[in-house]
């Protein structure tokens, strides 16, 4: 996977590339937004970024330097290690990379240093250490910080970085969430009356294009589920749509949930929406 194709918003995706085509790197960059999941899949792509030796479009993903930086074996890409139980990043580590940062790569392009959870991580003197070392940046380094939290960066370190931001969860109220758990009732259970009632939450556009957002979620959850991978974020919601319906099932209700959404977009009537969605759940759920 190389930064065009990877998931993301159009104006990050346009960030990446432009740092591609111009093939310049910032010395530092910051990851912040998504789940720490995406964060990590990011940092990944730019480790092998750095690390490539393909002479086409980088991260090439098949030459040696990005193999070994996918499989977090790369002789040049450093992780903090952290100590103790909150795995901080003591100063004592920061003032090592720094000294580290001194030496010449042993194969690749540049060296990289990637701190996963700065922002929890790293306390006020661990930061100050830091700095110290990208104000005084070399040619041949990449750092690579993540953070859920962007506030408890310093301001004097993210002036430094280049800051790249992943779209952040769907962040859904109570009252939407309480609605997809109905629906999820209504899917599993044998009356229809039930699935119809808790559809009747469909009442406005936002709040029906909340509601199917957030029920898509936890169906791509279920899905995971059921071929035995980890739920996402929505484990409690989705644990019984996998257990109750087969894998193509699942997929056949995200493909409808889907549909629902466009029809509200495209502005067709909630209540034909409502009706014809009841009808393509019951559909796929009861047949055998
Ligand atoms: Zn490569």
């Amino acid at each position: 996977m190389n930064f065009s194709e990877f998931d993301c918003s159009d104006a990050l995706k346009n960030q990446l590339n432009a740092m591609e085509k111009s093939r310049r790197m910032p010395h530092a960059v910051l990851v912040t937004g998504g789940s720490e999941s995406t964060r990590r899949e990011l940092s990944t792509l730019l480790s092998s970024w750095a690390v490539c030796v393909s002479e086409g479009e980088k991260p090439c993903m098949e030459c040696s330097g990005c193999r070994k930086s996918v499989s977090k074996n790369h002789v040049d890409i450093y992780y903090a290690k952290g100590t103790g139980k909150t795995d901080g990043i003591a100063v004592e580590e920061i003032r090592r990379i720094t000294k580290d940062t001194a030496l010449s790569p042993n194969e690749a392009p540049r060296k990289v240093y990637v701190l996963f959870d700065a922002d929890k991580r790293m306390g006020k003197e661990s930061m100050n250490a830091f700095l110290k070392t990208l104000e005084e940046p070399s040619q041949d380094i990449l750092f690579i910080l993540t953070a859920e939290n962007i506030k408890a960066v310093p301001e004097t370190i993210l002036s430094r970085c280049a800051t790249l931001t992943l779209e952040s969860h769907f962040e859904a109220s109570e009252d939407i969430r309480e609605a997809v758990e109905e629906i999820v009732k209504g899917l599993t259970a044998s009356s229809e009356l039930m699935l119809l009632k808790a559809l009747a939450a469909l009442s406005s556009r936002q709040q029906a294009l909340d509601i199917l957002t957030l029920l898509r979620l936890v169906l791509v959850d279920a899905l995971s589920l059921s071929v035995g991978s980890r739920a996402l974020s929505e484990e409690q919601l989705s644990s019984p749509l996998a257990q109750k319906f087969t894998k193509s099932k699942i997929i056949r209700l995200i493909d409808v949930t889907s549909d629902a959404i466009n029809k509200i977009n495209r502005n067709v009537s909630l209540v034909l929406i409502s009706t014809w969605l009841c009808g393509e759940y019951r559909r796929i759920t009861w047949q055998m």
